[in-house]
């Protein structure tokens, strides 16, 4: 009984030692195997060039974006030149409506740089917010006229220039400005100086941007005529169609003319002349600048009205002034 015994527990032991031996010998195949990874390593090469494909799908769409985020960064003909337009102005009823049409004409205006030259002790909110809310590149001054170069009420027109000191403040912003800018385009640009009252065509200002020296064009509704304009022959101006003292040096009104940047920068004392005779205001300009020889005649040879010297009739104010006698007038708070 007890060899018996001690025969099954030999067994039990021979068979426990032999399983054993046999996991072992299996484990050590199963190392020493080389095991068959072809298809994680194809996976892993798929995942790579997916991921390549996708890095270069994100890296065109960077360029695409930043291409798209650069184009209205750039100005939107950056060859073309600026045109500098000196604006004199003063406070009156109809000067916010005046400024209104104007400013909503320049915003129809590739690269335009707005001088607007208050006659008045300080800035004035009413233009200060006008220009803020505006949509135009510009600048805001100020210089009032002297009183004894002022007009009186019920002075005739003439007897006195008007905007004189304003014009020759943009002026010596626009120098001061230009010798600060370092750029080589800072000299490229045209100035042009349009009172707040006249009527602008868009074409008008298409038609000063290639000016070289000083371009001209007619004038509509001026000088008690229907135009006054340069005649032109062979291209060049000969005389002048005007209906007071053709002889003038330069018988053209403030409208009809602009002037090079680059010319206005080389003489820098050309200015207005505030106590230029009547009639002479542009020739105390232009005369040390160019001669009539030089004149580049523009608006198909000066034969197209694009500017107009309207003016603005001053707004009667009777029915006001009766009221506001009985306390009743229009509410000052609010801006006409
Ligand atoms: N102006 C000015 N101060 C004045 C009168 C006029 O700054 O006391 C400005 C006016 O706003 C305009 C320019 O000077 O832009 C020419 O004035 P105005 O239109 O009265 O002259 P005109 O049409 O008779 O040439
Ligand atoms: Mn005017």
């Amino acid at each position: 009984m007890a060899t018996r015994m001690k025969l099954k527990l030999k067994t039990v032991f021979v068979l426990y030692f032999m399983v054993s031996l046999m996991g072992l010998v299996y484990a050590l195949m199963q190392l020493g195997q080389r095991c068959d990874c072809t298809e994680l390593v194809t996976s892993r090469d798929r995942t790579i060039s997916r991921l390549r494909e996708d890095l270069h799908h994100l890296q065109d769409q960077i360029k695409k974006l930043q291409t798209t985020k650069q184009t209205p960064k750039q100005p939107q003909k950056p060859s073309l030149p600026t045109i500098f337009v000196i604006t004199p102005t003063y406070a009156r009823l109809v000067q916010k409506a005046e400024l209104t049409r104007l400013s909503q004409t320049f915003l129809h205006v590739p690269q335009l740089h707005w001088i607007v030259v208050e006659d008045s002790p300080q800035k004035t909110p009413l233009v200060t917010d006008l220009l803020m809310k505006s949509g135009l590149t510009y600048t805001h001054l100020h210089m009032l006229t002297a009183k004894d170069r002022k007009l009186k009420e019920g002075d005739p027109s003439w007897l006195k220039p008007r905007g004189v000191e304003q014009r020759n403040e943009g002026l010596r912003w626009l120098r001061q400005d230009r010798e600060a800018q370092l750029g080589g385009d800072s000299q490229q640009g045209v100035v042009y100086f349009a009172d707040d009252d006249n009527t602008y065509s868009l074409q008008l200002f298409e038609e000063m941007r290639s000016t070289q020296l000083v371009s001209v064009w007619p004038v509509g509704l001026v000088g008690g005529m229907k135009y006054e304009r340069p005649v032109v022959e062979g291209g060049k101006v000969v005389r002048f169609h005007v209906g007071w003292r053709p002889s003038r040096p330069f018988p053209m009104d403030m409208a009809g003319f602009a002037v090079s940047l680059k010319l206005v920068l080389a003489n820098p004392e050309a200015c207005f002349d505030g106590e230029a005779p009547m009639g002479l205001l542009e020739s105390s300009f232009l005369k040390g600048l160019v001669t009539m020889e030089e004149l580049e005649p523009k608006a198909d040879d000066c034969t197209k009205v694009l500017v107009w010297h309207t003016r603005t009739e001053k707004p009667k104010m009777k029915r006001e002034d009766a009221l506001q006698a009985q306390g009743l007038g229009s509410d000052p708070a609010v801006e006409v």
